[in-house]
């Protein structure tokens, strides 16, 4: 993969592709992390004598919709910089956009305007990776939580320019191929999250390499579903019963624990102050729906991952947003916080329960990418690293 040392960037326009997916309310920017981890990126090329032209995507909307301006991010951004960004409000492809940055000097930083507003992007339109591969002479692919995505502004426009990775994509490729390719054992796995079909992939490819795997979330009720309990009104996919037995049977046949849970926080509804019980993960009653992990499980999963040297966290362990049942995810935030170990999570639920504890700086690396993480654990490499040359034998066993 080309990395930023064999950029020269001085004199240089230099098209940027970053990740500024941030959570926006009423107009402001909740959550700068994402912009936040661009930065050492941005300063390296601006000191380096470039002028910047960033680009982003920010949510999913439908064509041009102004909710998904990538407006209040500049705001943000010129804080973090300390120097002012440009907006520029045009479409990305449009000539008014391509005049704007025309007349860049170095030092300068120009934002562009959403680009899943363009009805190209996501097809990976070749027509429109020109438009953009003409508004600078070399890219940076920094947005590792879009590099598993064949878009237009992520892999398209990096076959038609000199095209590098960030310092953030290397990082994040360093953290995670550490997870692949080297891992110090015993190495655990604490899966949660919504469903079983975003992490199958991810279960099957390092179910060989580790020690074992721990299951939370709504994804273990398809689990234990599967294996004959009651999970009452969890949630299940139905449609994937027969994967979790063939992925349970996997386990047994590796030899590889594969922790579910015991006991689970369930209530009729989710709502702060609903009332809820303790019941056995296998019986919970008609109409009750699971949606935590239970007191024992927490102390399963913890006495489980007590000695372990390596730790790979994605997913919440329930319904984190909606107290109480956020205990099981805040307990396993705070395990793995605590552990002797090199613990790295993905995901932004799981991101965001570690952030809400403050904990971000106790693990060894968190990912700025959910799905992108995933998908490089799974695959060993992603859309935007190939589009970058791909994975030396030597990038991945340092
Ligand atoms: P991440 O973003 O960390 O990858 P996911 O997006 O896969 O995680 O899943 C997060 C969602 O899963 C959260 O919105 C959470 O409320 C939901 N969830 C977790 N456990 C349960 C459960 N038991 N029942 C219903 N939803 C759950
Ligand atoms: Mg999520």
């Amino acid at each position: 993969m080309r990395t930023l040392g064999e950029l020269q960037p001085k004199g240089k326009r230099v098209l940027v592709r970053v990740d500024y997916n941030v959570p926006l309310d009423e107009g402001r920017v909740q959550d700068d992390t994402r912009i936040r981890a661009s930065v050492p990126t941005l300063e390296r090329l601006l000191s380096g004598g470039a002028a910047l032209v960033l680009m982003s995507h920010l949510g999913r909307p439908k064509g041009y919709d102004p909710a998904f301006s990538l407006a209040p991010v500049a705001t943000a951004l010129e804080t973090l910089l300390q120097r002012p960004v440009r907006f520029v409000p045009s479409l990305p492809s449009s000539a008014a956009t391509r005049e704007a940055v025309a007349e860049l000097a170095a030092g300068q930083v120009v934002l562009l305007e959403n680009v899943r507003f363009e009805a190209g992007e996501k097809k990976n339109d070749p027509a429109l990776a020109e438009a953009y591969a003409r508004l600078g002479e070399a890219f940076v692919l920094d947005a590792f939580g879009s590099a598993h995505r064949e878009h237009a502004s992520v892999v398209g426009v990096a076959r038609l320019l000199p095209s590098y990775a960030g310092t953030l994509m290397e990082k994040e490729v360093k953290a995670l191929g550490r997870l692949l390719h080297h891992p110090e054992h015993p190495y655990w796995v604490v899966l949660g999250g919504a469903k079983v079909s975003d992490k199958i992939g991810v279960i099957e490819s390092l179910l060989p390499k580790v020690d074992g795997m721990a299951i939370g979330g709504a994804m273990a009720f398809t689990f234990l579903e599967a294996a004959g309990g009651e999970v009452g009104a969890s949630l299940v996919e139905r449609d994937k019963l027969d994967l979790a037995l063939r992925l349970m049977d996997r386990a047994r046949a590796l030899d590889k624990p594969l922790l579910l849970p015991s006991d689970v926080v369930a209530a009729r509804e989710i709502r702060e102050g609903a009332e809820t019980r303790v019941v056995p993960a296998d019986a919970v009653p008609a109409g009750w729906m699971g949606l935590d992990i239970g007191p024992a499980t927490r102390e399963a999963f913890a006495s489980a991952l007590t000695g372990t040297r390596t730790v790979f966290w994605n997913g919440p362990m329930g319904v984190f947003e909606t107290p109480p049942f956020d205990a099981g995810t805040l307990a396993v935030a705070e395990t793995l916080a605590a552990l002797d170990a090199y613990t790295v999570v993905g995901g932004g639920d799981s991101v965001a329960a570690v952030n809400r504890l403050g904990l971000a700086d106790r693990f060894s690396h968190v990912s700025t990418g959910g799905g992108a993480s995933l998908e490089f654990l799974e695959r060993g490499t992603l859309p935007g690293i190939e589009a970058l040359g791909g994975l030396s034998p030597e990038e991945v066993v340092p």
